[in-house]
């Protein structure tokens, strides 16, 4: 079995660790002996939705996203469409998170979005939305708490047919007012936390790994256990550090 990774953009949309998520993904393919490839598509690049299973788009900077919004709906919407409909993952953090909506709208300015999920974010006049968070998220196996990191200006709001990623226990989510945080649908995720995320919560990591491997390889894998101490207290650590604030 091979995990086969795209990463989106991975030299515009990289803040805060998101090579480390992909690191991670690498890592816990290696020690349970499953295969690993990752390329990356970046502007102009078209994309085969069929050749990956799990995309990855990182945060950035509102410059980031004005570099990268047009040139990903002109070359790699109509690819990723036809991927998430087909069962691929994909993660998309902060920035990117944003532009897997209808719009980015910055003063007079609308960034566009990919419309892979029903939401729409704006900047509104106030604070980023800045500090530690833990989100109680359930991907259909039960919930869990996640712990992260949020850093935003932007505040988004989901449709009436969007399905938030969690809902807020601690920290701001999509826009510090309806306790939502993120968006999921069929193996697509959107969330504001930052990396490290997938270190901190390694339960996220080993489902969007098994999910991936699910669509090529057609049964949902048992994955091997792994010593996960050091991780799992990462995580209490971060969630601490998000519930004591
Ligand atoms: N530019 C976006 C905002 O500030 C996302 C920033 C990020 O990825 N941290 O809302």
């Amino acid at each position: 079995m091979e995990l086969r990774v795209l990463a989106l953009y991975p030299d515009q949309m990289n803040i805060y660790a998101d090579r480390g998520n992909i690191l991670f993904l690498q890592r816990r393919c290696e020690w349970r002996g499953i295969g690993f490839s990752c390329a990356g598509a970046g502007p102009g690049d078209r994309v085969d939705p069929a050749a990956h299973d799990l995309f990855y788009l990182g945060g950035g900077q509102d410059r980031d996203q004005r570099m990268v919004a047009a040139d990903m709906v002109e070359t790699k919407r109509e690819a990723l469409a036809s991927a998430v409909d087909d069962g691929a993952v994909l993660l998309a953090v902060c920035g990117g998170y944003q532009l897997l909506g209808h719009s980015y709208q910055l003063g007079e300015e609308r960034i566009p979005g990919l419309g892979l999920a029903d939401l729409e974010t704006v900047r509104e006049p106030g604070p980023r939305l800045i500090g530690n968070a833990a989100v109680r998220a359930d991907l259909d196996d039960g919930p869990r708490v996640i712990a992260g990191f949020e850093n935003h200006g932007g505040r988004t709001h989901l449709g009436g047919d969007a399905r938030p990623f969690g809902e807020v226990v601690k920290g701001f989510g999509n826009n510090g007012e309806d306790g939502l945080e993120g968006v999921q649908r069929d193996n697509l995720i959107g969330t504001y936390l930052h990396g490290p995320l997938l270190p901190k919560n390694t339960w996220l990591a080993d489902r969007l790994i098994a999910l991936a491997l699910e669509r090529r390889y057609g049964a949902f894998p048992e994955l091997e256990l792994l010593d996960d101490r050091m991780e799992l207290a990462a995580q209490q650590c971060a969630r601490r550090a998000a519930l004591d604030a």
